[in-house]
């Protein structure tokens, strides 16, 4: 469940379900104390939408982290995936979270996946003016 503020930033639950899925993946330690970030956002569930939803799991799987990051659609009457990437030395956990319209559905998780160094690199250096945070 996420809402989106008067000046359009995103009140997101996503800290709750980053923590979710256990230790990290790459230190085994735990996600307090890694930085994360919105990476994209995507429309769940309309017509219009599928294109662009086919689009983002493409370019996900493709590593096309140019095209990615410029999916940035978010709608509130409309279930939503959200892309989350949490920084770990120099590589990137990934985290795709279904967040539904419905207030009380769970927010659930899609996908968690390593990125290698360099992929990571390309990622990050693209990445760097987005909002990044520290999980608590
Ligand atoms: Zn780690």
């Amino acid at each position: 469940m996420s809402n989106r503020e008067a000046d359009g930033s995103f009140v997101s639950s996503a800290p709750d379900v980053l923590s979710s899925i256990g230790p990290c993946p790459i230190c085994k330690r735990e996600l307090s104390g890694h930085s994360y970030s919105l990476l994209a956002s995507e429309v769940v569930d309309r017509k219009s939408g599928q294109e662009s939803l086919i689009t983002f799991f493409e370019s996900l799987k493709n590593r096309d982290w140019k095209r990615l990051l410029k999916a940035g659609n978010w709608e509130g009457l409309s279930d939503n995936v959200e892309l989350y990437g949490i920084v770990c030395g120099g590589a990137v956990v990934l985290v795709v979270i279904r967040s539904p319209f419905e207030l009380y559905d769970d927010d659930e998780i899609l996908l968690v996946e390593t990125v290698a160094e360099e992929d990571s690199r390309l990622l990050l250096g693209l990445a760097k003016d987005k909002t990044w945070k520290t999980l608590k």
